[in-house]
């Protein structure tokens, strides 16, 4: 846990938010500015910055993130039609939360183009 960290006050309930998922080890609530119809973040309880700082003993909960995205996207009626999957990492990768987050993101046709 970081003190200052938005999203550990998320997962702490010192900052509002409507989960859509909480688990041990994983939440799940909407983007507060979403860039399509679905827009959700999935992060770890456990506070590290990005991927850099994942190691081999945090394999499992990425993968559950992966899992929990798609289970989500299932359950608000975009697996079908199609979403992206998206975690940005430090400055230059467009990380604005230094809190590890995966973005589901659909609900429209995305851009083709990732940069
Ligand atoms: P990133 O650029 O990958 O770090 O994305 C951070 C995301 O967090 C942005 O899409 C923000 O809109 C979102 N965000 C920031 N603060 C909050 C918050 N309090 N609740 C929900 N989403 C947030
Ligand atoms: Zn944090």
């Amino acid at each position: 846990m970081a003190n200052d960290c938005v999203f550990c006050k998320i997962i702490r309930k010192e900052v509002p938010t409507q989960p859509i998922h909480e688990d041990h080890d994983l939440l799940a609530f909407p983007d507060i500015s979403p860039i399509a119809p679905v827009h959700v973040l999935v992060v770890p309880k456990e506070h590290m910055v990005n991927l850099n700082e994942a190691g081999v003993k945090d394999v499992p909960v990425l993968g559950r993130m992966l899992r929990l995205a798609a289970r989500i996207a299932n359950e608000m009626g975009v697996a079908e039609t199609g979403y992206r999957v998206v975690i940005n990492n430090g400055d230059e990768g467009g990380q604005l939360v230094p809190h590890l987050h995966l973005h589901l993101i659909g609900g429209k046709a995305l851009d083709q183009k990732l940069g």
